[in-house]
């Protein structure tokens, strides 16, 4: 006897509003789930079956929103975009940055603890998933080897986007918006293999980790978390970043790693 049994979803998480909408637009929900006042949209994209919703703002607010999806939907995966502040060297606005790992920057219980190390885990850092990073890496390479076609010929122009990378590294998260050069300096000082600095990975990634679910997040970097970082933020997001995220989104759902 044969059981159609049908894989676990694949979990999209999105920091912001314009990015759901843009990958929405690409799958069009079949069905939606109010649940911790999040709505829940469950599609298919690509023969795949996933769950997207909003994360909210910060690392609590995130890491509410992973373990509701975790739980309830069982997914085999997170996938997370958004956009962050660039740090380091050459991690310039409109490039994308694919986290090999998080570090929570804001978190400091010594001396009981190491800086940063979060109690009880023994660990500073929380490393994502090498097969599904390695997808997504190169889903961001093949989305952005044609930005042109993705994003109007004014807002490259506007936004001074040339020839984007995409970088592979740290991610800093913490309950704060870094826009200061000052902060930020600070930040690349007390770490500084840092690549970019946002509100949410880390938390995600700590939840991942403890439900041993697979976790891979990607963020378009929208300003350099300095003085200027409030600058046309809404309509970077609208115009550049839920592009790239769709793009991307979409190459990885059509590329999805096979387990071995
Ligand atoms: N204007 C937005 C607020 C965005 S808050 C709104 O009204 O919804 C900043 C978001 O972008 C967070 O999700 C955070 O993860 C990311 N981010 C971008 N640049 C950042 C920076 N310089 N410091 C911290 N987070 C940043």
């Amino acid at each position: 006897m044969t059981m159609s049994t049908s894989p676990a979803p694949i979990g999209i998480i999105s920091a912001l509003r314009d990015e759901l909408s843009a990958v929405l637009l690409r799958m069009p929900p079949e069905s939606q789930q109010r649940i911790a006042n999040r709505s829940f949209r469950q599609c298919h994209w690509h023969d795949q079956q996933v769950v997207a919703v909003l994360s909210r703002i910060g690392k609590v607010a995130a890491a509410t929103t992973a373990t509701a999806m975790i739980e309830r939907y069982g997914v085999r995966a997170i996938v997370f975009t958004g956009v962050a502040g660039g740090l380091g060297n050459g991690v310039n606005v409109g490039d994308l940055v694919v986290a090999r790992s998080f570090l929570q920057h804001d978190l400091n219980a010594s001396p009981l603890f190491a800086r940063h190390e979060v109690p009880l885990y023994g660990l500073t850092r929380f490393r994502t998933d090498t097969d599904l990073s390695d997808a997504l890496a190169s889903a961001a390479r093949q989305a952005l080897s044609e930005p042109a076609g993705l994003l109007s010929e004014q807002a490259m122009q506007d936004f001074g986007l040339h020839a984007p990378q995409v970088h592979e590294g740290l991610i800093l998260s913490g309950d704060q918006f870094i826009n200061t050069a000052q902060d930020s300096a600070r930040l690349l000082a007390e770490v500084p293999d840092a690549l970019a600095v946002e509100m949410e990975g880390a938390a995600v990634a700590q939840v991942c980790h403890d439900y041993g679910v697979p976790f891979a997040a990607m963020r378009t970097i929208s300003d350099r978390a300095d003085d200027q970082a409030h600058v046309d933020f809404p309509r970077f997001t609208e115009q550049v970043a839920s592009h790239y995220s769709a793009a991307v989104l979409e190459q990885l759902l059509a590329h999805w790693p096979q387990p071995d």
